[in-house]
C-alpha cells in the first residue's frame, strides 16, 4: 500500500487526457511528440526551466469539466499502484484565467476527487496552493475561497513557485491567516538550497516541508523539525531533474532517515518527471540501497504527518 502527499494536479495529468483537451482547443498532438512536451528531458538545468512544463496542462485546466476530470482521472490512475490516499495539490488562481472563479475551480477539484474515491477506494483530498509569483492580495483572496472547503474536500494550503525568486518571507500574512483560521499548511522549502526558506517555513509553523533538501545544511533545523515532528516530503526524481541535488548518491533521504526525521517519498509530478510511486520506491531501493524496512517507514511517517483525520489514519496505518 502507498501513500502519497505531494504529487501537482497540473504536472500529473493523464496524457490521453490531455491529448483529448487539446484537439477539442484546435491543438493537435500525436501522443509520443505530447508525451515529449510535457515530460522534462534529463538535461533540465534548473527549477525555473521545470516550471515551463505547465503551460500546457493548464490550458486544459480552465473548465469545470476538465478539471473535475483531470482530478478524477488522477485518482483513478494512482488507484492502479495501490495509492490507498492522496493529497493532490493544485494552484485555483492558475485556473482562472478563461473566467471561472476560484470557488468554481476548487469545487469542480474537490467533485473530481471525491468521485475518484468512491469509484477507486482512494482516500483523496485537496491542497490548495498559494503562488509564489502572485500578489499577496491574490493569494488571500484564494484563501479566503478555500477556507469554506476545509474539511470538506480541502485538506491544507501550500505554496509553490519559484522558491529562489520569491521568498518565503514574502508570504508571512498569507500563513498567520491561515493559522488563525486553523488551515494546517506545507510549504515548498529548501528545493533550491535556501536554508533561510525553511527556517521560515518552521517558524511560521508549517506541518511539513516540501523536498526540503536544504536541510543537509542545517543540523540545528533538522533537530528543529524533529522536534516538531514536521513531515519532509521528498521527491526523487524530480529532486534530481530541478538539479535540488547533484546526483542520486548525495541525495541525504537515508540520512534524514537515520536521524529519525519523519521522511516520506512521493512524485511530484508524475508526467512532468515522467515517474510513478513505484518508480520512486525502485529508484531510491536501487540506487541508494534503500532497505525495505525504510521504505515501510516512509510510508508510516506519510500517514503519520498526512493532512487526515485519525480515523483516517489508523485505517491506513492498519492496512499497511
Ligand atoms: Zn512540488
Amino acid at each position: 500500500m502507498k501513500v502519497e502527499l505531494h504529487c501537482h494536479l497540473d504536472g500529473s495529468l493523464n496524457i490521453d487526457f490531455v491529448q483529448e483537451l487539446l484537439k477539442e482547443q484546435g491543438i493537435v498532438y500525436e501522443r509520443e511528440e505530447l508525451r515529449k512536451k510535457l515530460e522534462v528531458v534529463s538535461e533540465c538545468t534548473s527549477l525555473t526551466e521545470y516550471l515551463e512544463k505547465f503551460e500546457l496542462p493548464l490550458r486544459c485546466l480552465q473548465t469545470k469539466g476538465g478539471l473535475r476530470r483531470a482530478a478524477y482521472e488522477l485518482v483513478r490512475d494512482v488507484s492502479k499502484e495501490d495509492v490507498r490516499y492522496i493529497e493532490v495539490r493544485f494552484a485555483p488562481m492558475l485556473s482562472t484565467e478563461n473566467g471561472l472563479s476560484c470557488r468554481e475551480v476548487i469545487a469542480s477539484v474537490v467533485e473530481g476527487l471525491k468521485a475518484g474515491e468512491r469509484e477507486y477506494g482512494v482516500f483523496a483530498s485537496a491542497i490548495v496552493c498559494a503562488m509564489r509569483h502572485h500578489s499577496l492580495e491574490q493569494n488571500m483572496q484564494m484563501l479566503v475561497e478555500a477556507r469554506e472547503f476545509i474539511g470538506n474536500g480541502v485538506c491544507a494550503l501550500d505554496l509553490a513557485g519559484d522558491e529562489s525568486a520569491f521568498p518565503t518571507n514574502l508570504f508571512r500574512r498569507l500563513f498567520v491567516q491561515a493559522k488563525d483560521w486553523g488551515i494546517p499548511f506545507t510549504i515548498h522549502s529548501g528545493e533550491c538550497g535556501s536554508v533561510d526558506n525553511i527556517r521560515e517555513a518552521i517558524i511560521l509553523g508549517a506541518k511539513r516541508l516540501g523536498h526540503g533538501i536544504a536541510l543537509e545544511k542545517s543540523l540545528e533545523l533538522r533537530k528543529l523539525c524533529k522536534e516538531k515532528g514536521i513531515g519532509i516530503e521528498m521527491c526523487p526524481t524530480s529532486n534530481l531533474q530541478t538539479k535540488a541535488v547533484s546526483s542520486l548518491e548525495k541525495y541525504p533521504l537515508e540520512q534524514f532517515l537515520n536521524e529519525g526525521l519523519l521522511v516520506s517519498i512521493h512524485t511530484d509530478n508524475r508526467t512532468v518527471s515522467g515517474t510513478t510511486m513505484e518508480k520512486e520506491e525502485k529508484l531510491v531501493k536501487e540506487g541508494l540501497q534503500i532497505s525495505e524496512e525504510m521504505l515501510l517507514q516512509c510510508t508510516r511517517n506519510a500517514i503519520q504527518t498526512a493532512f487526515a483525520s485519525n480515523e483516517i489514519k489508523e485505517e491506513l496505518m492498519r492496512r499497511i
